[in-house]
């Protein structure tokens, strides 16, 4: 499946050197799924095991939340993406939009 994860720029506070070269990489980059193959974030939502697999992976990620975030401003409907499955973005967004 193809996927539509681009980048967007990190939101970090830039003293110091270190901190600078950070934040000239995209969280993409710094993501713990970079390189794997993304059909592991886009199971059968009827399989909890494939499914418990990807959101491992997300669970030790450092991104999560700017993942998190570009998912659920575009929408994303399918997969895996900040440790949300499709159902737990759903639900996100409509706590979002109650307590707007
Ligand atoms: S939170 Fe999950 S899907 Fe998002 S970048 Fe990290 S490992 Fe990849």
């Amino acid at each position: 499946m193809q996927t539509s994860r681009s980048p967007i720029t990190p939101n970090h506070a830039t003293s110091g050197r270190a901190n600078r070269i950070v934040a000239a990489l995209s969280w993409e980059d710094r993501s713990a799924c970079r390189g794997l193959d993304a059909t592991i974030f886009y199971p059968d939502p009827d399989d909890q095991m494939a499914t418990d697999r990807a959101l491992a992976v997300c669970n030790g990620c450092e991104v999560r939340e700017h993942c998190l975030e570009h998912a659920l401003a575009l929408r994303e409907h399918t997969g895996i993406w900040g440790g949300a499955t499709e159902r737990d973005r759903r639900r996100i967004l409509r706590q979002r939009r109650r307590s707007a």
